[in-house]
């Protein structure tokens, strides 16, 4: 352990011009951290353009420094630049631990930083804590059947954290901002970025969505998925899909819900067709409000469902986009 390192480094990530639910995240548990820990809460922030904005947020959810930087060559994510920001970030920030989020880009900028700082990564955390002095971290594996507690034993210690685990709420601090130099010179920079191609343009990013509909097997066929959208469009959601539904080929990777799939934590959730086996509700069951439609009356979901429709959701499905639609246009 270096003697001159101190606090917590968090980079951030930013989603419409805000800072994304995991770099919030992040931020709550790191306050509780650099308690244990010792100095400052920072943040890094990476853009093509201004961060006034995401500085202020950074700021209302507990930073007390930002290292920024910002570059023209940073306005589309590209490993080799994000990398050397935040590279940047870590050796002027000089901190204990440094969090990343456990997205693609987060995990793909982590990676390459603890192979730089010549340092191990704990990933994927969804617990974190300081004992004796230094950060612990344990994650779910083989499938979440067994969960295994990790120590850093080189500093920084590099972390991914998993997205819509920790809580998110604000503390707000005073912030000093601190602007990072960045030469990328042409021949660092090995990639050039053609096109940018959204897939599912449109549709909500499930972590960040605040009402999801979901469907399981209980669809019958891909086709029908098309009755899922329909009642998402309604209610402004994204949508998601049990394992059953993914495994069949009637939905890709992305949209699946669960321990192998994405962690989400909307307002309301809205499973149709779908069981409630323990592995798909290890990836929603913090939702605010749960509601289940199956036919089934002894499925699994209602024993954790707020409110269950037992019926079919050929029926029950159309008739609630036809409702809300209605009111909708009511006004
Ligand atoms: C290691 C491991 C990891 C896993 N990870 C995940 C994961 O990340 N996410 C996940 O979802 N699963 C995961 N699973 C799979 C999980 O165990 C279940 O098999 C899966 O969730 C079942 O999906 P389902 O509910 O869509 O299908 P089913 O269990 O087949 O349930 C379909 C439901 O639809 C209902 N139904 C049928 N027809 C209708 C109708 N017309 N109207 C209304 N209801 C109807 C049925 O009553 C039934 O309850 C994992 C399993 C393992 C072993």
């Amino acid at each position: 352990m270096t003697d001159t390192r101190s606090g917590l480094l968090v980079v951030a990530e930013e989603k419409n011009g805000k800072l994304s639910n995991v770099t919030l995240e992040s931020l709550t548990v790191a306050r509780e951290l650099v308690a244990g820990l010792g100095g400052p809460l920072a943040v890094a922030l990476t853009s093509g353009s201004s961060v006034d904005a995401l500085v202020q947020q950074a700021a209302a959810y507990g930073a007390e420094r930002a290292y920024v930087a910002v570059h023209s060559e940073l306005e589309v994510f590209r490993s080799g630049p994000y990398t050397d920001a935040a590279m940047a970030a870590i050796e002027a920030a000089s901190p204990r631990v440094v969090l990343f989020a456990n997205t693609a880009s987060g995990k793909d900028v982590a990676s390459r930083c603890a192979r730089r700082a010549g340092v191990g990564l704990l990933g994927d955390a969804t617990r974190l804590y300081v004992e004796e002095g230094g950060l612990r971290a344990s994650h779910p594996c083989f499938g979440g059947t067994i969960i295994v507690e990790k120590q850093a034993l080189a500093e920084p210690a590099l972390v991914t954290v998993r997205t819509n685990v920790f809580d998110r709420t604000e503390s707000p601090a005073s912030i000093q901002v601190q602007e990072l130099s960045l030469d990328f010179t042409p021949s660092g920079l090995l990639a050039r970025v053609v096109e940018v191609v959204v897939e599912d343009a449109g549709m909500a990013s499930l972590e960040e969505a605040t009402i999801i509909v979901s469907g399981g097997r209980g669809l019958g066929g891909p086709e029908n998925f098309a009755m899922i959208h329909e009642l998402a469009d309604a209610l402004g959601a994204a949508v998601g899909a049990s394992r059953a539904a993914v495994d069949a080929g009637w939905k890709p990777h992305q949209y699946q819900v669960g321990q192998t799939g994405k962690t989400v934590s909307p307002t309301l959730y809205v499973a149709c067709g779908i069981s409630g086996a323990i592995q798909h509700k290890a990836g929603m069951q913090t939702s605010d409000y749960i509601v289940a439609i199956n036919k089934d009356p002894e499925a699994p979901i209602f024993g954790f469902a707020d409110l269950g429709v037992v019926g079919d959701v050929f029926q029950v499905v159309p008739a609630l986009t036809a409702e809300i639609k209605k009111r909708a246009a009511a006004g």
